[in-house]
């Protein structure tokens, strides 16, 4: 482990630590190794002399770092969180850095029947050469996000040690990112920067910064309860009123059909359900506002038609507002957040490729409260499962990145000084 550059040497031992989300759980943060992990960093920061460093007690990690002297541009925040997705296990993970990569299908320790091969994850052939890390094959690896805890502490002990121009950074790691929680008790007022990235994006030369527009429906369906033997034209059978408007939902629109830019209608939950009531969830996605309103508009008429067609029930719709398509406040308040993302990149001769997040992220709710947050590139693939990897080389990519992410926004906003 000792050949390994240090941003891989933090992260192996960021992910030794469990962090895994508890979505039952109703403390902040849900589980106790994110506050752990939150203190390691916290004293990690200390060591190598970030300021302001602070651990509050909902779990968040704040630390800054001064601008270099002269530099007049925005304050730049970088974000990562430090749970990790509950939808695969998290705990005792063994990561495994192995030989550099020939384009064979891999094996692993914990569960011989396990495969990763280029077939099924084709981006494993982008990575011939590469020291590629992965669990032992019982847990996930943690990649996502401490891969951008690890880039992003990497990146303050190095710009700590060094005079290199930079702009005002103000750090923060999140917890309960993966169960939709990561602003929530976030202190807007001590994290504060103009403008952010979050480093939680998967793959490697990628920026996100278009999400869905999102909104979640319940629907309340009243029928009538009659005994069956003697129910006919009298019974309403709510089960049967919200079956008939679930089969309302083109096959094209679902979830299991889409990709790409395509929204899509998924009905989320079902239940309680009887004959007299049935509820259900129905979440609606797309990356137009306009898309999402028509959305919700035809789950209204679906609504409206099927009490039309049985008279003496009720179907309601209730709307929840969830998230907003960030694109729109990136490019309205701040579009330097974008171009200057670009510059760095090309700085180092590489392209970078943008995608739509068909999710949520901690940025896109941050963009909402006015501080423009595209999703900067990890290194990591296939997320929230046993077979989640990365690389040395993608993390020390991602390093490189953001350290010409810091010398551009410099080198656009600082001003010479005469000493
Ligand atoms: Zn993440």
């Amino acid at each position: 482990m000792n050949d390994l550059p240090s941003v891989a040497q933090r992260f192996l031992h960021y992910v030794a630590i469990d962090t895994t989300a508890n979505p039952e759980s109703s403390t902040v943060p849900s589980s106790p190794g994110q506050l752990e992990l939150g203190r390691i960093l916290r004293d990690e920061l200390i060591a190598v002399a970030a300021s302001e460093v602070h651990h509050d007690s909902n779990g968040y990690v704040y630390a800054t770092v001064p601008a270099s002297p002269g530099y007049q541009g925005p304050v730049i925040g970088l974000v990562a969180h430090l749970d990790t997705s509950p939808d695969a296990p998290g705990n005792s993970v063994r990561p495994i850095v192995r030989p550099p990569y020939d384009g064979s299908v891999l094996t692993f320790p914990a569960d011989s029947y396990l495969t990763l091969g280029p077939r099924e994850h084709p981006a494993l052939l982008d990575h011939i050469g590469h020291r590629l890390i992965t669990s032992d094959g019982s847990t996930l690896l943690g990649s996502d996000d401490k891969a951008g805890v690890a880039i992003v502490m990497q990146l303050v002990a190095d710009l700590n040690r060094s005079p290199t121009p930079r702009p005002e950074l103000r750090i923060c790691f999140t917890v309960d990112e993966e169960i939709g929680k990561g602003i929530d008790y976030l202190d807007v007022d001590r994290f504060d920067p103009q403008v952010a990235y979050t480093i939680d994006g998967s793959g490697r030369d990628v920026i996100y910064a278009e999400t869905f527009n999102a909104a979640s429906l319940v629907v309340r369906i009243n029928g009538r309860a009659v005994h069956p033997g003697y129910a006919k034209g009298l019974m309403i059978n709510a089960i049967q009123l919200a079956s008939s408007l679930v089969g309302r939902i083109p096959l094209r629109e679902r979830p299991e059909t889409t990709s790409g830019r395509a929204g899509y209608y998924h009905v989320h939950t079902l239940g309680p359900a009887d004959v007299s009531h049935a509820e259900m969830r129905i979440i609606v996605r797309d990356f137009e506002r306009g898309g999402l309103e028509a959305r919700i508009d035809q789950v209204r008429t679906w609504a409206t038609e099927i009490e039309a067609l049985h008279p003496g029930s009720q179907v309601s719709v209730a709307v929840m507002h969830e998230y907003s398509n960030m694109r729109d406040a990136i490019t309205h308040l701040d579009p330097r957040v974008m171009e200057v993302a670009q510059e760095a990149a090309h700085a180092m001769g590489v392209r970078l490729t943008s995608e739509p997040v068909r999710g949520g992220t901690d940025g896109a709710r941050l963009s909402e409260r006015g501080i423009p947050t595209p999703n900067i590139f990890n290194g990591g693939h296939d997320y929230h499962s046993v077979l989640e990897w990365n690389s040395v080389e993608n993390l020390e990519h991602s390093l490189a990145y953001l350290k010409s992410l810091m010398a551009c926004w410099a080198a656009r906003c600082g001003r010479p000084t005469t000493n």
